[in-house]
């Protein structure tokens, strides 16, 4: 009896002590990093919704109750990388290669435009010849939609080349670090490929006047909570515009094909943690996150998350664009159920 009296005394304690980093983190919008391991790592769903309801509420004061909608592309699925994690890695000769052409890509943002999206999101591998030829379907679709947002995702490229890009009308660039550790970096990629770079590229894309993103997978192979906080003061130094993260997933021709998936909850905790931090920052509910539940996308928006990315691409393409297990599922993700996503969005009080 005595026993089971001090652990409740300990547990409400514990509960206190958390909530007390939650009003901690939302007022001085940082936090120690044994207050975030706390937030991370507490198994108590009840502190998890109030981390969510502060991070809502942030958000919501923010942009009012508004999910920004971006039309994802995904022109190619050619790259030069061999990413052990990365279903289009270069190794992958079971994968039937894509890239769009010029017409397809602008028929993809001809829809899109028509059904109110205003940002354009051109995604794919690793390709530097590929990426300074397409700079002119960037060029044509500045010319052709002046008022769009124009948002890249094409990995690291040539300084000239980024330079080109944003001559061409492109204003947003997302390049993920993937971890902020370069021991972590390096057992994720093959040799050859560097966190340094992937840094340096950033700040060049900033100083380009691109609004530029990073981001990282959740429960990636060998990654631990000390590296997810790296992760987190990486990016309350850098700041950026845009946060992409979403859980890892295994794919079946990947080095890692039978590594378990990352975890919903950490990465619905990190959206709402980072809101807290960066509270203007575009924060999509990522597809990945989408896969591992069906509710994914609801459920980050609740968590902090205020962008969801449509899938223009050609429906033929798709089931060629996997990066991880699962992914190329029909459903929410397709710009024909635009409007289920829309009435999801209805029920939880939120709108497009
Ligand atoms: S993660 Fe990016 S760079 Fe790496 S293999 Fe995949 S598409 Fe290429």
């Amino acid at each position: 009896m005595y026993e089971s009296l001090v652990n409740f005394v300990d547990y409400c304690n514990c509960i206190t002590i958390v909530a007390s980093r939650v009003n901690e983190l939302r007022e001085r919008r940082t936090l120690d990093d044994e207050g975030i391991r706390e937030l991370l790592e507490s198994d108590d769903e009840s502190l998890a919704e109030e981390l969510f309801r502060h991070a809502r509420e942030v958000a919501v004061g923010q942009f009012g109750p508004v999910v920004w909608l971006r039309a994802l592309i995904e022109w190619s699925n050619v790259c030069r990388n061999d990413c052990y994690y990365c279903g289009i890695r270069r190794s992958n000769r079971a994968l039937p290669r894509y890239s769009l052409t010029r017409d397809e890509i602008l028929s993809c943002c001809d829809q899109a435009w028509r059904l109110g999206l205003r940002t354009f999101v051109l995604q794919g591998g690793e390709n530097p010849p590929a990426a300074e030829k397409l700079a002119e379907t960037v060029a044509e679709m500045r010319a052709s939609w002046p008022e769009a947002a124009i948002s890249l995702s094409l990995g690291e490229l040539p300084g000239e080349t980024y330079a080109l890009l944003r001559r061409s009308g492109a204003n947003r660039y997302l390049l993920r670090h993937e971890t902020a550790k370069p021991a972590l970096y390096a057992r994720l990629h093959p040799a050859g490929m560097r966190l340094e770079n992937r840094l340096a590229c950033l700040h060049h894309l900033r100083a380009l006047g691109f609004k530029t993103g990073m981001g990282m997978m959740v429960g990636s192979p060998y990654q631990t909570t000390d590296d997810l906080i790296a992760d987190i003061r990486l990016m309350e130094e850098f700041r950026p515009e845009m946060i992409g993260l979403g859980p890892f997933i295994p794919q079946h021709d990947t080095p890692f094909r039978d590594i378990p998936a990352g975890s919903a909850s950490t990465t619905l905790r990190l959206y709402a943690i980072l809101r807290l931090m960066l509270p203007q920052a575009w924060i999509p509910a990522t597809t990945a996150l989408a896969t591992l539940r069906p509710d994914g996308r609801t459920a980050g928006i609740l968590a902090g998350a205020n962008v969801i990315m449509p899938n223009f691409t050609p429906a033929s393409r798709r089931s060629a664009y996997a990066l991880y297990e699962g992914k190329a599922r029909p459903g929410a993700e397709a710009a024909e159920t635009l409007n289920q996503l829309k009435q999801e969005l209805d029920t939880i009080g939120y709108h497009v």
